[in-house]
């Protein structure tokens, strides 16, 4: 393809340097493979040639971007590695491994003499992330010198299978193009990026792609990406649960990278972020002025070379800060990313626009085109051509960003010993409802690169009063933007625009943990060392006697310490009681002395006490459950991922079901079967998805080794039929509990499991993932053991169910005994509901009064069974731990949620 004759002079440097000779095929193979002249420019039209180096075309025999070709991890690593070999310009490391423990890598590109001699820049820019340790005049020492460092992230998203290609063939431009365009970017920027972020979900992409060009075009959803969840690993900023998270996290605290850039495909054609806000409130104003000086950068370059359909805004708004991206933006550094468009299939296809893609907008003055022929070289060509006018501006302003990372370094200390607030006091654990899950929430901040002190004496100052050995964020360290947006409320701004995404996720209130926030500067003076390791909970010897009892705190160890001995006789509290000293919840464990129980409390850091003689309270067998975990075929089950991650990692034990198998597995194994949110309604999860065509199944096979695991089934379209609801139905009347959470508690409604419950339809409500507060209804029921009976506690809700409880059993000519029948066997009880005023806790929040004292949690009893219907989500993203135990409540008491059952008020 020739270029048009304007275009020329645009990229004045390519020509400077035409001497170096091209691979005239490759080429020719990407005109071939790019749709329109106007999808091309001279940054990107062709690729230099060299005798030593090897191209994408030399090792794999295709170019990037042709048609029909997407590659698996090891063929990825393989070429990156190759290129490593040949080029002093580019190295390799190894950040880690996934779940399914495939390797994670990073390739670095800069100019041989800072290859050859990295671990100095690195070093020096480091030290600029600490500027209590360096002078002005040593910081601008290292400024001078310092080269930023730029990293990119492909392949997070599986289902965008276009980013791990086209970083390849950004690899060898870098490593061997001597345009002085590309000379600028090599000798003043350090350029990295990480191929494959989720290569687990990569390889299966891969699959199902072959899959489907075998089939006729016809292949199975990509229901699983990650071990655990899909498209939610690009959330996983407030509890760092998965692995993936984890290595990039080690990768930006070894490099402190200047810019993080994350490339994702959706919309047409080349969408840079800026967001239209509103941006979060604790973001440093300089991060905003790089997203959009970055963002003009690359929409103007782009444009003047006749690319049409590049912008900024909209799309996003800034304020969830769970982003991968945030990573870099919540630590001084910046994070972006880009929406190029994607066919998901690297075949080429006519892909037709709407107006709401196309039209004219005051951010998108030179929209995409209505209808196109869209290939992955297409692709190709934005995505690198973009991230190329991103590293020329980085390579042009090297010393701004540098600078700049330094800069919100010192103004973050600056801040934290002149401004309000000075410090979080995170009173010690012996203080707190969670012991456990306090010092987990300090190690998760320590993990996120936080200093966490620990005070010498005890400290006190209005609402604190804390014990020595509590524990202190200063806010005057360099991350003092990450412990604000971590410990503070949300303030999401009343009014603005609904996000997509969490408004309030406030550590503190979503762990259930007592946090002080400190506006004094006293603070900063209180006698403190600063912790260097991971703490646990002190405990200390039982005492003597022949009685045991465990305090349920609501920690998740708890609800472990009876599933780790679940062969030995147990009891629960049935209400709060006091022996010795002590007083402890309801639902507390009591059981005979062992050396076996005091050593495993003591290994999950729990406080047993003993006594000579057997408590006197109310108490019954606490049998721990057979649970199922049930999962759907027919949407992606992310949420159901995300509870299985949250039973793994506390180690209570399950069996993962679909609904498919509700229809053909005898349901008498289990004790609680449980249904997370789920997009499929009761409707999809009867019929499933379209029987058109031929079985899809989720199997892994010789052909087609990525697909499945995790589970498996011979055709992914098939629901539950009748077969499954009767199964379901017999299950709980006969007494087995069926517990949902969130929009999927409309299902067991829908299916008439229930009686009495309806969800009602909101119509000013505006509740977009926020922590609201919620009041325990029914201190009897085994569901609130262990929560406060009189405090609040703070759970995730986003918008729906809004529940509504009939509980009308009759007028005056019903006889009683007809009242009393209706009540205790179809009356739903209220365990939870919604706070009357005062609402919000974090996050957005507005018209609040259709969800004001709505229940939250529901025990509606079904034949001898119950269903138990969550309105909020006690499990979700790793970062609801105050809520996980009114799951493991159910688990410990299922046969018992009778227990207290309320008596009907009689009328006079
Ligand atoms: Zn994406």
């Amino acid at each position: 393809m020739r270029l048009l004759l304007p275009l020329l002079f645009l990229f004045v440097p390519v020509l400077a340097n035409a001497q170096q000779t091209m691979d005239e095929a490759y080429g020719e193979k990407i005109a071939e493979f790019t749709t329109d002249e106007r999808f091309l420019n001279d940054l990107i039209d062709h690729l230099p040639a060299s005798d030593t180096v090897p191209s994408p075309l030399d090792y794999f025999g295709t170019i990037i971007g042709a048609e029909g070709i997407l590659h698996y991890t090891e063929d990825i690593y393989g070429y990156l590695r190759a290129l490593a070999d040949a080029s002093p310009r580019v190295m390799v490391r190894n950040i880690g491994y996934s779940e399914e423990d495939r390797e994670m890598i990073e390739v670095i590109i800069a100019d041989e003499a800072t290859i050859a001699d990295l671990e100095p820049s690195r070093v020096a820019l480091n030290r600029l992330a600490d500027p209590r340790s360096l002078s002005e005049d040593e910081a601008s020492d290292i400024i001078a010198s310092a080269k930023p460092i730029y990293y990119l992230t492909a392949g997070l998203h599986s289902s965008e299978t276009g980013s791990p290609e086209m970083v390849m063939e950004l690899a060898y431009r870098l490593a061997v193009e001597e345009s002085d365009y590309i000379r600028s970017i090599r000798d003043n920027v350090i350029t990295m990026f990480t191929p494959a972020a989720e290569p687990d979900g990569r390889d299966r992409m891969v699959d199902v792609h072959r899959y489907s060009d075998d089939h006729n075009g016809q292949a199975p959803n990509l229901t699983y990406w990650g071990k655990y969840v899909a498209h939610d690993n690009n959330r996983d900023g407030y509890g760092m649960a998965l692995n993936l998270t984890r290595n990039l996290l080690d990768s930006f605290h070894h490099w402190k990278p200047q810019v993080m850039h994350d490339l994702h495909e959706s919309v047409p054609y080349l969408y840079v972020s800026t967001g239209l806000g509103p941006y979060n409130e604790w973001i440093d104003p300089i991060t905003v002025d790089e997203w959009h000086n970055l963002a003009y950068e690359d929409v103007s370059e782009l444009t003047r070379v006749g690319m049409p359909g590049v912008w900024t805004h909209a799309f996003y708004n800034g304020w969830a800060a769970n982003y991968l991206i945030w990573m870099a933006n919540l630590r001084n550094s910046n994070g972006r990313f880009y929406e190029t468009f994607g066919n998901s299939h690297p075949g080429t296809f006519e892909r037709k626009l709407g107006k709401r893609s196309t039209a004219t907008q005051w951010y998108r003055p030179n929209p995409p085109l209505e209808t196109v022929m869209w290939s992955l070289r297409n692709n190709t060509n934005y995505m690198q051509s973009g991230v190329l006018a991103s590293l020329k501006y980085t390579a042009d302003n090297a010393h701004q960003f540098v600078e700049n990372f330094w800069l919100k370094s010192s103004r973050a200390v600056e801040k934290g010993r002149t401004e309000a607030p000075y410090a979080w006091v995170i009173p010690h654990e012996s203080q707190q409802d969670r012991p456990v899950g306090t010092t987990f929430m300090v190690n998760l901040l320590m993990d996120m690169g936080l200093e966490v002190h620990q005070s010498e004496s005890a400290l006190s100052e209005g609402d604190l009063e804390a014990v020595a050995g509590s524990y202190i964020v200063r806010l005057d360290q360099p991350y003092r933007t990450l412990a604000q947006v971590m410990m503070d409320r949300q303030n999401f701004p009343e009014g603005a625009n609904a996000p997509y995404d969490d408004t309030g996720w406030t550590l503190p209130l979503s762990h259930r943990v007592d946090a002080v926030r400190v506006d004094s500067s006293w603070i900063l003076d209180a006698d403190m060392t600063l912790l260097e390791a991971h703490v646990a909970p002190a405990t200390s010897g039982a005492g003597r006697g022949k009685w045991l009892v465990l305090n349920n705190t609501t920690d998740d160890n708890f609800a472990l310490f009876r599933y780790r001995l679940s062969g030995t006789q147990m009891e629960a509290a049935e209400s709060e009681f006091e022996a010795g000293e002590d007083t402890f919840h309801a639902g507390s464990l009591i059981f005979e002395r062992s050396d076996s129980a005091l050593e495993t409390a003591s290994e999950l850091g729990l406080q047993v006490q003993a006594f000579r003689s057997k408590p006197d309270v109310a108490m019954h067998n606490a049998d721990p459950a057979r649970v199922g975990l049930i999962h759907t075929w027919t949407s992606r089950p992310q949420d159901a991922g995300w509870w299985r991650f949250a039973f793994d990692e506390v180690g209570i034990p399950y069996t993962y079901l679909s609904e498919q198998d509700l229809a053909t597995t005898d349901l008498s194994q289990f004790d609680v079967l449980i249904l997370p949110r789920t997009r499929s309604d009761f409707k999809t999860l009867v019929h499933g998805n379209s029987m058109v065509g031929e079985p899809t199944p989720w199997e892994p096979s010789e052909e087609y080794p990525h697909i499945g695991h995790i589970d498996q089934t011979d055709d992914t379209r098939r629901g539950m039929g009748y077969g499954g609801v009767t199964r379901l139905q017999a299950f709980v009347e006969g007494g087995g509990v069926f517990l949902t959470s969130g929009p999927s508690s409309a299902i067991p409604i829908d299916a008439g499991l229930t009686r009495r419950v309806s969800i009602r339809q909101t119509r000013s409500l505006q509740a977009r993932g926020s922590l609201v507060r919620t009041q325990v209804a029914d201190s009897l029921s085994p569901i609130a053991y262990g929560y406060p009976h009189d405090g609040d506690i703070p759970a995730y809700f986003s918008q729906s169910p809004v529940f509504s409880v009939n509980s009308n059993v009759g007028g005056y000519r019903t006889p009683d005994w007809q009242k009393d029948l209706a009540w205790e066997t179809e009356v739903p009880r209220t365990v939870l509901s919604f706070a009357k005023s005062n609402l919000n806790m974090s996050g957005m929040l507005q018209n609040p009064g259709e969800l004001q004292g709505a229940p939250a949690v529901l025990d509606v009893p079904v034949g001898d069974g119950h269903v138990i219907l969550f309105a909020t989500r006690p499990v979700r993203r790793w970062n609801t731990h105050g809520n996980h135990a009114l799951v493991w409540n159910v688990l410990l008491n299922w046969n018992d949620l009778r227990v207290g059952w309320p008596e009907r008020k009689k009328e006079d």
